[in-house]
């Protein structure tokens, strides 16, 4: 019998590559609800999603899965064609300039006519065409790495708020290896960022393939399929695990389960209490991985509230920040998750502010967020629906040494017979990521 520790994607996956090579297990999540931070509700026919909304298209796992269980169907993309991104900037809401890799400029005149970078951060993008190789370079932070080739403001006003967005963290801490290691490649390869970009794109040119993808009904519908895909093969317990001994025995909810593999697809700080007795410096390292905690909040207007918003949304970089990190237009982004004419605001708070608020109470956080949306959107109405959802502890921080302190940390699991690690804490944390990990685990159990 195969034990899995953690209900969320990761081990929902491995279940599922288990329960297809029709290998019974059990999995055991202390939460009622199975999905993890994949919460999806509804309100007058408008999908809103708790936790992540979507994945990103160059990464299969998640549209693989969804086809393994009948969900092709189901499959929806982002309407790109509306996908504009404005970045807060002096007061006002600024688009991000055309034909930027993330923050690697490919076309010249969007850089040169925007009023979101300086001219010295513009002409110090033109130069960095000329950079040279300089060999492999010691591992740096994101913001070092940014700065370094295209200046400080390209760090605060793209680096920091695209990647907030994501890990809800500090590029300062942010390894570059560990969450922009293809970038690390270019440089290596080319020297300059932008000559590697436009290098791919000759060999590459871009693709129609949708930036993102999801499920028409929300994530959870998909995570609602895999629990009901795995159920033949598979016992579900919900409980927390309190222990575990090796050999494999668990404990949860004070009885004893014993299991001849296990696979642990836990937050790594909750597989680091676990494994403590059983390895002290797995459990250090498992330790190391820092994670940032977020809200989401959803505020949702009847046809007719606000005048039609434009582009996917917004991002506002830490140093123009009150609150609000981002916000997304839902019914711009995935039209099918809104009868005509309903606006849904996605607002995401993170980082020092998240910190600072997810204790607080409700009234005063829509009061923030409406603040904010208020001077930044000029919105002065109140929404017929809102809601909060309050994520601790979720996002897995890659900071400086990531990479080789998780070698390491597999290197003792595979000391412990039996034992696998899944989940957002090791090598990505998207939702395609955390699949690959639970197949991963699953298949090496299979072996
Ligand atoms: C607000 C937010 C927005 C995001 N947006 C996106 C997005 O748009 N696209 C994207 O690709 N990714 C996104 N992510 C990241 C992605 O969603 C997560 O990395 C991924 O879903 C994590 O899945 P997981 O199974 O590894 O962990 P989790 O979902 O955290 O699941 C871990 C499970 O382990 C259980 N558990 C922990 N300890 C124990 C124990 N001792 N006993 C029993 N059970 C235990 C928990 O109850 C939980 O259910 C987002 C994340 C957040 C928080």
């Amino acid at each position: 019998m195969i034990a899995i520790i953690g209900g969320g994607i990761s081990g929902l996956a491995a279940a599922w590559y288990l329960s297809k090579a029709g290998t019974p297990s059990i999995l055991i999540d202390k939460n009622p609800h199975l999905g993890g931070v994949i919460q999806t509700s509804s309100w007058e026919g408008c999908v809103l999603e708790g936790g992540p909304d979507s994945f990103l298209a160059v990464k299969p796992e998640a549209a693989q899965l969804g086809r393994e269980l009948g969900m092709g169907e189901e499959l929806i993309a982002s309407n790109d064609d509306r996908r504009l991104t404005y970045i807060w900037k002096n007061k006002r809401m600024i688009t991000m300039p055309d034909g930027m890799m993330m923050m690697i400029p490919t076309k010249i005149a969007p850089v040169v006519t925007t009023p979101l970078l300086s001219w010295g951060t513009k002409i110090r993008m033109g130069l960095e065409y000329f950079r040279r190789p300089r060999g492999p370079q010691p591992e740096r932070s994101v913001s070092d790495f940014i700065s370094e080739h295209y200046g400080q403001e390209t760090v605060d006003y793209l680096a920091e708020p695209l990647l907030s967005g994501v890990y809800g963290g500090d590029p300062r801490a942010l390894s570059v290896n560990a969450v922009l290691g293809r970038f690390v490649d270019m440089e290596t390869k080319y020297g300059s960022l932008t000559r590697a970009a436009l290098e791919a794109r000759k060999k590459m040119p871009p693709s129609s393939e949708p930036l993102f993808r999801t499920y028409k009904h929300g994530l959870g519908s998909f995570t609602g399929a895999l629990e009901r895909a795995i159920a033949p093969h598979t016992r579900v317990i919900r409980g927390e695990v309190e222990a575990i001994e090796p050999g494999w025995r668990l404990r949860v909810n004070g009885e004893w389960i014993a299991a001849d593999k296990l696979i642990i697809a836990t937050p790594a700080y909750s597989a680091a209490a676990l494994l403590a007795p059983l390895d002290t410096e797995l459990s250090r390292l498992l330790d190391t991985v820092d994670y940032s905690s977020s809200l989401t909040i959803a505020l949702v207007f009847r046809p007719g509230r606000l005048p039609d918003p434009s582009g996917f949304g917004f991002l506002v970089p830490k140093k123009e920040r009150r609150t609000l990190m981002a916000g997304t237009w839902v019914q711009n982004k995935f039209p099918h998750r809104a009868p005509d004419g309903y606006v849904i605001l996605r607002g995401f708070i993170g980082g020092a502010a998240a910190k600072e608020m997810i204790d607080l109470p409700d009234d005063v956080i829509y009061d923030a967020v409406y603040r904010d949306i208020g001077t930044m959107l000029g919105i002065r109405v109140k929404a017929d629906h809102q809601r909060i959802t309050r994520w601790r502890r979720s996002m897995a921080q890659y900071t400086i040494g990531h990479t080789h302190r998780i070698a390491q940390a597999e290197q003792r699991v595979k000391s412990l017979n039996g034992l696998y690690l899944a989940g957002n804490a090791y090598s990505g944390i998207g939702i395609s990521d955390c699949i690959r990990t639970g197949r991963i685990a699953a298949e090496s159990c299979l072996r």
